[in-house]
């Protein structure tokens, strides 16, 4: 689904768990595209097939897989990295990520070509597209989360959610680390709040009001 000219989202829409996609077209030399969390291969639980829908949906709306050129993982659990394996191999796009969820990432098998630390991130020839990386732990101790300025969009990944938060008790989480991340996110300037997962809600959050008004939510009545 194309949300702005050239940022489409994937909202994950089976029945088991598994993330929101997002991709900005054009961003890279050649006109290949960044794509945000590829998701799983094949859903764990109801074998549900995660990459196949993706990579159709991609081309219903005119997106050719061949032409994604760097997958960003915002962290490494399965059901956002697992199906960067096959994109890397099959379509030779780098693949990019925090050092800090290296390790989880390689326990599956997977392999980085590019580290991101916080910082400014300028793709594409005539530097394109000038994204931020923010470093946001809590959820995972490598979770980034990717702001583009010029659009206003925020992609969360796990940090924050319609009305909740990423979980903390899996390795290497932390509560009091994911409310500091938090509130750093909630200073940005913010028009599209693009989530991980589509729970209880699609996981996109338009307009500033709408998001502001999410950000206060979870520090009022989720973050304690
Ligand atoms: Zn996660």
């Amino acid at each position: 689904m194309r949300l702005l000219d050239n940022l489409y989202a994937y909202i994950w829409q089976g029945n088991d768990n598994n993330c929101n996609s997002y991709l900005i077209a054009d961003a890279l030399k050649d006109r290949k595209h960044l794509l945000v969390d590829p998701g799983h291969i094949t859903t764990p639980f109801y074998r549900e097939a995660g990459l196949d829908r993706l990579f159709r949906e991609m081309e219903s709306d005119g997106l050719n897989a061949e032409q994604i050129g760097l997958v960003i993982l915002t962290h490494c659990h399965p059901d956002h990295c697992e199906a960067a394996k096959v994109i890397r191999d099959q379509d030779s796009a780098l693949v990019a990520l925090n050092q800090a969820d290296v390790s989880m990432y390689k326990s599956q098998g997977g392999k980085v070509d590019l580290y991101l630390q916080e910082g400014d991130l300028v793709l594409g020839e005539h530097s394109k597209v000038r994204l931020e990386v923010f470093h946001s732990p809590g959820h995972s101790p490598g979770h980034i989360t990717i702001y583009w300025p010029d659009e206003k969009v925020l992609v969360t990944g796990d940090v924050i959610f319609y009305r909740s938060t990423g979980r903390v008790d899996l390795p290497g989480g932390s509560a009091k680390t994911l409310k500091h991340s938090i509130e750093r996110l909630s200073e940005l300037d913010i028009e599209y709040l693009l989530c991980g997962h589509p729970y209880g809600h699609p996981g996109i959050i338009k307009g500033k009001n709408a998001v502001q008004e999410n950000f206060e939510f979870i520090k009022r009545k989720v973050l304690l």
